[in-house]
């Protein structure tokens, strides 16, 4: 039934232009999508509302946007290129390449990428009669080997053999905050406790692609490293833990998909790591990572680079290294995650419709204006005027394409707030005889007002910021 849901969202997301698979004209190109006209909407009103809650709402916290190529070795010093990697297996039958973990995962036994080899064989070793391969279902495997996630280019490198020494398209954005820290606190006037923030993309050559955008290898990450003083890296922890619960509520996620993961493995330099896991279709699964972080990124570019990254504390004269929390999510996992949260049928027979109950501020398009027939100019062109007037304002489309019902249900599936329509008596007056009155008809409750063209924007105002 899940998987079901699934599919039709996926299907969605081709018909009405949300998501499309990648270089489909060549027969695809596994683990990246590309974003359709309704799809950008929804992801850049998805950046918007996450660089609102951060850098628009915190006084402290400023925004960044670094490069997604950086000296190799910065990924020397965070440890990306040599632990950067996913425990990997190859199906002897099928040639299917599987995460071990995920593997481990499914037989029910808990295990993440972190675990170092020795765990992930010994579990593997231990489990290995139960472990059948996703794709052709026999249990015949390789070895487990490490696999490193980062992308490599030849950026700069003119050699035959720039392999020996490659550039790295950025595994994550973060890096690229840890290493601007210095500039920031030079020339923003910022003091400790103070964040960047970052969104941007990022690559990983993920083993499996198997959950649409879920994993993809070229992703968007929006990232958030808050510097602190040591002592109170906990209690910081503890106020962003529960910001980033409360942001999901507010957007009106159901608490009930959404909930805590505690890692058990951590990297050695963590202090607690938490995820929250939202309810995809396919079970709970990682949307944004928490994380207390200590010292360990500073402290690396400090050792490797050269540069002392340690903080002077202007009022009391203390120098020490500060201690960072992460705030971590995925555009494009905010993306299913809403999608999975708004996607509702309702009705039935005639009656059925399928309507993306988005909120407001992510809503792709905010008012859909109709004329009632597309052949009678006088409709058309006071539907015109009354779209031109509104999209100054708000995100609007104008539909003119087959009956109103029909217009409606589109709307409906693209999560279109309200649909105003022009009719006979907009122009010659309805009933009460009043002119220039259209109807509007609110998504979520199906119901139709009459209200004047002059008050339209008040209107709709009143409604799409609440
Ligand atoms: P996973 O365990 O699912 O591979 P991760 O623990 O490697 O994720 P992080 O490195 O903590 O993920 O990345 C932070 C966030 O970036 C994740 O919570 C997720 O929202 C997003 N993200 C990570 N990898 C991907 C990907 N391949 N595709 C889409 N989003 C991703």
């Amino acid at each position: 039934m899940e998987q079901d849901k699934m599919q039709k969202i996926v299907a969605l997301c081709k018909r009405r232009g949300f998501v499309f698979p990648s270089s489909e004209l060549y027969g695809g190109f596994a683990a990246v999508y590309d974003y359709g006209p309704y799809g950008v909407e929804l992801a850049k009103n998805i950046r918007n509302t996450w660089w609102k809650a951060m850098v628009q709402d915190n006084e402290n916290i400023v925004g960044l946007d670094s490069s997604i190529f950086m000296h190799p070795k910065i990924w020397e010093a965070s440890g990306h290129t040599s632990g950067f990697s996913d425990p990997l297996t190859e199906c002897k039958e099928c040639h299917a390449r599987s995460r071990v973990d995920h593997l481990l995962e499914s037989v029910g036994v808990a295990a993440d990428e972190k675990m170092s080899a020795e765990e992930i064989d010994d579990l593997f070793a231990k489990n290995a009669d139960k472990l059948k391969c996703p794709n052709c279902g026999k249990n015949n495997f390789t070895e487990v080997k490490k696999f490193n996630q980062l992308v490599q280019s030849n950026l700069g490198n003119f050699t035959d053999d720039w392999a020996k020494e490659p550039t790295y398209l950025r595994g994550e954005t973060a890096q690229g905050i840890y290493v601007n820290f210095k500039n920031v606190l030079d020339s923003a006037r910022v003091r400790i406790p103070f964040g960047i923030a970052q969104i941007g993309k990022a690559f990983r050559n993920e083993i499996t692609a198997r959950q649409f955008i879920f994993r993809k290898r070229e992703f968007e990450q929006m990232e958030m490293q808050y510097f602190v003083k040591p002592e109170e890296m906990m209690s910081v922890y503890d106020e962003w833990k529960e910001k980033r619960w409360q942001y999901y509520l507010d957007l009106g996620f159901k608490e009930e998909n959404l909930r805590w993961h505690k890692h058990e493995n951590l990297v050695f330099y963590a202090k607690e790591a938490y995820d929250i896991e939202y309810n995809f279709p396919f079970g709970f699964k990682e949307l944004e990572g928490v994380h207390a972080r200590g010292d360990y990124d500073l402290t690396s570019h400090s050792k490797a680079s050269g540069v002392d990254l340690s903080y002077m504390d202007p009022n009391t004269n203390e120098k020490y290294m500060p201690n960072i929390v992460e705030t971590s999510v995925g555009v494009d996992r905010t993306f299913l995650a809403v999608l999975t949260e708004s996607y509702t049928e309702e009705g039935s027979d005639e009656q059925a419709r399928v309507v993306l109950k988005l909120p407001y501020q992510l809503a792709p398009i905010k008012v859909a204006v109709f004329p009632l027939l597309r052949n009678k100019p006088a409709l058309v062109e006071k539907a015109h005027e009354v779209f031109t007037a509104l999209k100054k304002e708000f995100m609007c489309e104008f539909d003119d394409n087959g009956n109103v019902g029909k217009r409606y249900r589109r709307q409906d599936e693209i999560g279109t707030l309200f649909c105003v329509t022009i009719d006979f008596d907009t122009l010659e007056g309805g009933e009460d005889g009043a002119k220039d009155t259209v109807t509007v008809r609110n998504r979520d409750t199906m119901k139709q007002e009459r209200v004047a063209i002059g008050e339209l924007q008040a209107y709709l105002n009143d409604r799409l910021t609440k």
